[in-house]
């Protein structure tokens, strides 16, 4: 899956991070449908044909009641669905194919929301009816006969029925008004990680893969796709047709999808033998092309880069009006938000365009890693999510070198280095008992982290053996399923090197140290200790044994001493190496690829700074990030910070600057309303020469970073330094976009809307208010939803509260109030609002999103009186939420944090 990362969602320091998917009340018992109970006869090639039997399944521990037992596994399953439009439910038809290992007198599988009507097994003629046991909190079903199973094979056949939920998760349904204003929906399926169960009734554990075949029932003009090619159309009569589609691979139930609805498809552009066609609600055919343009790529660069085909029979991607993750790789029917598949390049900035780009590639890469290749259990779901991570930077660089894609990933894993030094982080991988511990694992340890992790081993071991390590990986488990291990196993056999041994301390604890470089006239030395922002455990709500923050690490690093170069795995003894020359330059994590933090004495911190332009633009990066970091932990005043950013003025990096603003913000968040004069004159003595030299209007031939960097100092002139030139500049841009005379740039009109926000009136906000309801592109309608949140008139931040109740999808909701809460004015408002609402958001709002939502709260440090604090920790007490409890003591100990830093930059800024 793919995170989700709405432009501007949050003013805190790090991009949100995402945990899963919701558990639903339980629909059994509702009013029900008659059952559509005709036996399945299939026409086309739905013949059930067994597994071969090499297919193994592993042993695993089933004691704990949340492992299925391994005495009976599938091979195959026919399933026939059909939604109703009308009444919102949905009945449903299973013929299983099952291995019988061991003789039994029953059969448990998992289901849940549902209502099973009937089932019976058959083996070798001989049929046993079921009895049916639903066991709600397992999310299983016992069925149970007289007789006896024996070893060999036999055919379950299951009736069922359930209800399209508003969840966006299981069998759901989204819904969008046509131009007409007429409502029409689109019943879709969101499985990862365990909801398959709650729209047919399956062994919904990833290792026990399967081929699917599947039928679906349809009104007669609408579109369904699934995994595999469409292979015949039956017309049913009524109105209604029958599709079938092509037998899957052996997949896991999660990556089973079904779409059916109102949509409209491009036609199918061919990459090799594949058909790839984008699809989505009808009259947005003009916004395909760049996807279609995006996936062959992908696909293309994958194909090559694995030396492995295409597992897929053909690739749909299609886009979802409601939707609460980024996107989902379901094999062959990937399932996206708009925003990050609907596109205009004419309409659009380059980062909205990498961002496209880099979701697209990210599901196509787990067409291999995680669909021809599936984690054993979900404690190895890292395994998927990082490496598409990781295949998805490979590939957005070389769809577009000058994006810099490798040094924009400098933000992504900064924010994994924001939660990973938390008392309350995680190690990347960690025992997972019930599947909903696996539900904590969405989130920018798993997919930042465990991405830069990659990066790091890439650079250590070289590209080429890389390489070679996973290709060797991926065809030793192909059409099954792997762990971490195997993974190691299959590099150290490419490389010759002790992998796992390294490995083992970045993977299974939890944070990242800090490497300390200090020097005398002769020497260097180097040290490692483990990082971490806060020193007062007890401010982070824990004691000293419960920090999950590491102790020691093996890290790979390379450091240069004037022009000599040095390798070497750094462990708990310090390392020395020899300075030719006492004015040597001192550069540790040369190229900037390590996940550790580097502290330098302030003899060679000072040489660095004097010599920044000789720096890579990583290491640039890394310099600056890691300064912040230690200003924000106190370990250096922030006077430190602020000669950093004079001794970098002349810098032109976008993702430079997009650290430094950040920064900016947060630090005119704690500054009181009398320190805020001092902060808004540092910005605009760094910002405004910067804006000087490129102006507002982009130069034809300039390069796409220019553009980033430009919005980046618009905004942070505009609401950090409340800079009268660029707020009028933004206005006179504004006034021409509403009198319809010309349209802002779309690289700038993000930033350019948010100086106009925090500066409007009710004028502009009604015309703001009015482009979101209408908007040209998916993108758009983010954009001038996101500019709702800047507002600070009270009334205006109440509107648009009262509109995430309703108005706003659930989808989106989230984001809003996220922003919200970070405001300087909205912030209290919003939390009260917060608080009254509780349990109308929590129903409203898809459960994974709930801790995106109150990532914001870590921001609430401008409240002056410091009365804040308590009241949130006593609400979040008596308030638990659904999913990502650990998420919510994440928030916590950052706002820790940043109150304790408030607290020290009130003492010492000027
Ligand atoms: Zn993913």
């Amino acid at each position: 899956m793919s995170t989700i990362a709405l432009p501007n969602a949050t003013t805190s320091i790090e991009r949100p991070s995402s945990t899963p998917i919701r558990a639903h009340p339980a629909l059994a018992g509702m009013a029900a449908d008659p059952v559509h109970k005709k036996i399945f006869c299939n026409p086309h090639n739905h013949s059930f044909q067994f597994l071969s039997e090499s297919a193994t399944v592993t042993s695993v521990d089933t004691s704990t009641n949340f492992r299925l037992p391994r005495n009976i596994v599938p091979t195959k399953y026919a399933i026939r669905i059909r939604p109703d439009f009308e009444t919102f439910r949905f009945t449903g038809y299973e013929l299983v194919n099952i291995r019988i290992d061991e003789s039994s007198s029953s059969i448990v599988l998992n289901a849940t929301e549902l209502e099973i009507d009937f089932a019976k097994v058959d083996q070798e003629g001989t049929t046993h009816d079921c009895r049916i046991e639903l066991d709600s909190e397992l999310e299983r079903v016992t069925l149970s006969f007289e007789g006896t199973l024996e070893p060999g094979h036999a055919v379950l056949e299951i009736t069922f029925q359930g209800s399209l939920n508003d969840q966006l998760s299981g069998f759901y349904r989204s819904k969008f008004t046509d131009e007409n204003g007429n409502t029409h929906y689109i019943a879709t399926t969101q499985f990862e990680a365990t909801d398959a169960r709650k729209a047919f009734p399956c062994f919904d554990e990833p290792d026990l893969k399967a081929v699917f075949a599947i039928e679906l029932d349809t009104p007669s003009d609408y579109l369904a796709v699934s995994n595999a090619p469409d292979i015949g159309t039956t017309d049913l009569g009524g109105g209604y047709k029958r599709v079938a589609f092509a037998d899957t691979i052996p997949m896991s139930t999660y990556l089973v999808a079904f779409v059916i609805g109102p949509l409209e498809a491009s036609p199918p552009h061919m990459s090799g033998d594949t058909p790839i066609r984008i699809i989505s609600k009808p009259g947005q055919s003009h916004l395909h092309q760049f996807a279609l343009k995006a996936a062959a790529h992908a696909l293309e660069f994958f194909t090559d880069w694995f030396s492995i085909p295409y597992p897929g029979s053909k690739l749909d991607l299609i886009a979802i009006p409601d939707f609460a993750f980024g996107a989902m790789e379901n094999l062959g029917a990937v399932t996206f938000r708009e925003t990050l598949l609907l596109v205009d390049p004419e309409r659009s900035s380059s980062s909205e365009l990498e961002r496209v780009v880099d979701v697209i590639s990210h599901e196509i890469a787990h067409m291999w890693f995680g669909d021809l290749v599936t984690m054993k259990w979900w404690n190895g779901l890292w395994l998927n999510e990082a490496f598409a991570t990781f295949m998805e930077l490979l590939a957005t660089d070389h769809f577009n070198p000058e994006w810099n894609r490798w040094v924009s990933f400098g933000l992504s894993k900064g924010a994994a280095f924001g939660t990973d030094g938390l008392h309350n982080t995680r190690p990347i991988e960690f025992t997972v008992v019930k599947p909903s511990d696996a539900e904590g694992m969405f989130d920018v340890l798993t997919y930042e982290k465990g991405a830069s992790v990659l990066r790091m081993l890439e650079r250590y071991l070289g590209p080429d053996t890389f390489r070679s390590g996973i290709t060797r990986y991926l065809n030793s488990h192909r059409f099954a399923n792997a762990e971490t291990t195997d993974l190691w196993t299959a590099l150290e056999e490419a490389s010759d090197q002790p992998i796992a041994q390294t490995m083992v301390d970045w993977v299974f604890q939890g944070g990242y140290p800090i490497v300390h470089v200090s020097s005398n006239d002769s020497e260097i030395t180097i040290s490692q200790k483990p990082f971490s922002y806060l020193s007062d455990l007890a401010r982070a709500g824990i004691n000293e044994e419960e920090s999950q923050i590491g102790t020691i690490w093996n890290v790979p690093l390379s450091v240069r001493v004037g022009t000599q170069l040095h390798k070497f795995l750094l462990g708990s003894e310090p390392i020395t190496l020899p300075l030719q020359n006492p004015h040597d330059l001192v550069i540790a994590n040369i190229g900037g690829w390590g996940f550790f933090r580097v502290s330098y004495d302030k003899e060679l911190s000072g040489r660095l700074l004097a010599n920044f332009s000789q720096l890579a633009d990583l290491e640039k990066f890394n310099l600056a990030s890691d300064l912040w970091a230690q200003t924000l932990s106190l370990m250096v005043g922030v006077d430190h910070f602020f000669e950093l950013i004079e001794a970098v003025k002349d810098e032109e990096d976008p993702n430079l600057w997009e650290l430094i603003s950040s920064a900016l913000h947060l630090i005119d968040l704690a500054a009181s309303s009398e320190k805020q004069e001092a902060v808004a004159k540092r910005c605009n003595n760094s910002l405004l020469p910067i804006l000087d030299k490129l102006g507002f209007e982009a130069r034809p031939d300039e390069q796409e970073g220019l553009a980033r960097l430009r919005a980046t100092v618009i905004e942070a002139l505009g609401t950090i330094g409340h800079d009268n030139e660029t707020i009028a500049e933004c206005k006179d841009l504004f006034v021409k976009e509403m009198s319809a005379e010309s349209d802002i740039d779309p690289n700038i009109v993000s930033a350019v809307l948010a100086v106009v926000a925090a500066n409007g009136d009710e004028a502009d906000f009604a015309f703001i208010l009015d482009k979101y309801r209408h908007p040209s592109t998916p993108q758009e309608e983010n954009r001038y939803l996101m500019a709702l949140t800047k507002f600070e008139h009270p009334e205006l931040i109440k509107k648009v509260l009262k509109m995430t109740l309703g108005e706003i999808r659930s989808q989106n909701g989230p984001f809003v109030i996220a922003s919200l809460l970070s405001g300087r004015t909205s912030g209290v408002l919003t939390w009260n609002f917060l608080t009254e609402n509780w349990d109308a958001l929590l129903e409203r709002f898809p459960d994974n999103t709930i801790p995106r939502m109150l990532s914001g709260v870590a921001a609430l440090i401008s409240d002056e009186s410091y009365s804040l604090e308590g009241k949130i920790r006593t609400f979040f007490e008596s308030h638990p939420i659904p999913t990502g409890e650990k998420s919510l003591k994440q928030t916590l100990e950052k706002y820790a944090i940043y109150l304790t830093f408030r607290k020290r930059l009130l003492e010492t800024i000027r």
